[in-house]
């Protein structure tokens, strides 16, 4: 039993992510912070970008920490939402002073409230001559985004990421928030966190970017996430200094994996080389019965398959994600292929084998080739600079490709009061419209007693004694109706049609 002292959890810096529409100012704002804090200073201001960095901030209580997720855009923060859990504990949702609200701003908030994580608005741009604060407010109002001093609770700083104005003042505030919300974790056990960035070094191997969010790690120690593996031989802070170990919220590089971590997991240290394949073995049973009920289920549906391209690894996680959450009936989106990069003539060929392959792309250009050979044989393609604007078209094309379901609908229902003639197969009978339409030709089933006993069809129909074409409203009318067995008073005839959808 651990005893009081490893148990206890202290308070730990928090860890920022940015976002905002695109050109709103992101990168200028996270290079901005990262020039003037102190940390980079004295490494001399590497400017190399790991996917996170942490800096020091003078605020009211002493220097304290903060850890910045330095890939802008969505993806990243999506990628590790996807499993349930944020990397980021605070977000900032940048908005441009000259634009206001935008469509990738209304996508990054849906994206922070999913999360339910506590942000902060920044208004960016106030040095420009073309800002208009007071309108870009106005879109935060009318977008339900409700600041302090308009209505609501959600802190405010007017800035300018190019000037630095303010910039103080976001992180006072980002640690006000930060105190508020009190993040925990516990000093005394082996770290755990999240996997932001990975990359292939060519003198260095593999390396990975990881965000601690609990515990610490040695040198000497090993870490696994999923399925890749690294002995801690060197922890490099953001500024590629050595450290003998490393706690939360710091983000470390790692060197040495056996397989490319992927951004977004989480990752755990262990003692000894053994535990942590123990964890690997573990993960890799989970996933491989995972992927084997899938399959299973899937073999019945109709496949659709899809091609996706992205600018970045990021990026096809998150589109990834949000096309799991399409639901199809009676089919199943499969993705052929995902890559970063153009689309070339290869996906074009690969796409051809399966007339309702769809191809998309997001962030990424499609080769002139490519867009001849795919108008040749009639292949459709279409990028996106928006996650959400992808995912909603791609919705409309699966259910165009997705195969009809065939429906019987009740048009009519209605009682049979008494029965005349019979020749061959034609009953003539008067009955009472119950509810609905019943029409001529209209295919009926017979119900005795609630079951079905048979199917007819509407030869003749009569009302006031006058032909009809249909029969509706609390009214008794006459039919002809070809069928197979004799009807008696009481029987029902139920009018269905075949509906596709
Ligand atoms: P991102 O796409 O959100 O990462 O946006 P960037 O940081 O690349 O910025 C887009 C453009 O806006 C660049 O030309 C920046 O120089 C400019 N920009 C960013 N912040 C400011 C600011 O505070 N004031 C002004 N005047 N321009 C800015």
């Amino acid at each position: 039993m651990p005893n009081n002292e490893e148990n206890k959890r202290i308070s730990r810096p928090p860890v920022v992510v940015i976002m905002g529409h695109i050109d709103h100012g992101k990168s200028t704002l996270l290079d901005f912070i990262r020039k003037s804090n102190i940390v980079a200073k004295e490494a001399g201001g590497i400017t190399q970008h790991l996917g996170a960095y942490e800096i020091e901030h003078k605020a009211e209580s002493g220097v304290k920490k903060i850890t910045f997720l330095d890939t802008p855009g969505h993806e990243a923060f999506q990628g590790v939402r996807s499993r349930g859990a944020n990397v980021a504990d605070i977000g900032i949702l940048i908005i441009s002073a000259e634009d206001g609200v935008k469509p990738q701003t209304k996508e990054a908030l849906r994206m922070l409230l999913e999360a339910k994580i506590p942000f902060i608005v920044a208004i960016n741009k106030i040095d420009s001559p073309k800002a208009n604060v007071d309108s870009a407010k106005t879109s935060l109002i009318e977008n339900e985004i409700y600041i302090e001093g308009y209505g609501g609770t959600i802190p405010c700083v007017e800035i300018s990421a190019k000037t630095g104005q303010n910039i103080n003042e976001l992180l006072d505030t980002i640690l006000l928030v930060a105190e508020m919300e009190n993040f925990e974790a516990a000093p005394n056990e082996l770290a755990s966190g999240f996997v932001v960035e990975s990359r292939k070094d060519k003198t260095r191997g593999i390396q990975a970017t990881l965000v601690i969010k609990g515990g610490e790690m040695t040198t000497g120690q090993f870490v696994a996430s999923q399925n890749a593996f690294a002995p801690i031989r060197l922890i490099e802070d953001c500024n590629k200094k050595a450290m003998k170990n490393a706690t939360f919220s710091a983000p470390v590089s790692i060197s040495g994996w056996d397989e490319m971590p992927q951004a977004g997991s989480d990752f755990k240290v262990f003692k000894t080389k053994k535990e942590a394949e123990f964890y690997i073995s573990n993960w890799q049973e989970i996933y491989n019965s995972e992927k084997k009920e899938e399959t299973e289920h899937d073999r019945t549906l109709f496949v659709i398959p899809v091609l996706i391209k992205a600018d970045t690894q990021g990026s096809l996680e998150a589109i990834e994600h949000e096309m799991k959450k399409i639901e199809l009936e009676n089919a199943r989106i499969k993705i052929i292929d995902k890559s970063t990069g153009n689309i070339g003539e290869t996906e074009i060929k690969l796409a051809s084998g399966n007339e309702n392959t769809i191809v998309v792309g997001f962030g990424v250009n499609v080769d002139s080739a490519a867009v001849t050979l795919g108008e040749r044989l009639n292949i459709n393609i279409k990028t996106f600079k928006i996650i959400y604007e992808l995912t909603d078209w791609l919705k409309v094309q699966v259910e165009e490709r997705r195969p009809r379901i065939e429906e019987e609908e009740i048009k009519g229902e209605a009682k049979i009061l008494k029965t005349f003639s019979r020749v061959k197969n034609i009953q003539v009978c008067g009955a009472k419209v119950k509810q609905g339409v019943l029409k001529l030709g209209n295919k009926v089933k017979i119900l005795r007693r609630d079951e079905e006993i048979g199917i007819g069809t509407i030869k003749e129909l009569q009302s006031q004694k006058m032909k009809a074409s249909e029969v509706t409203g609390d009214i008794e009318f006459g039919m002809s109706l070809e069928c197979k067995l004799e009807l008696a008073p009481g029987d029902h005839i139920q009018a269905v049609e075949l509906i596709k959808r």
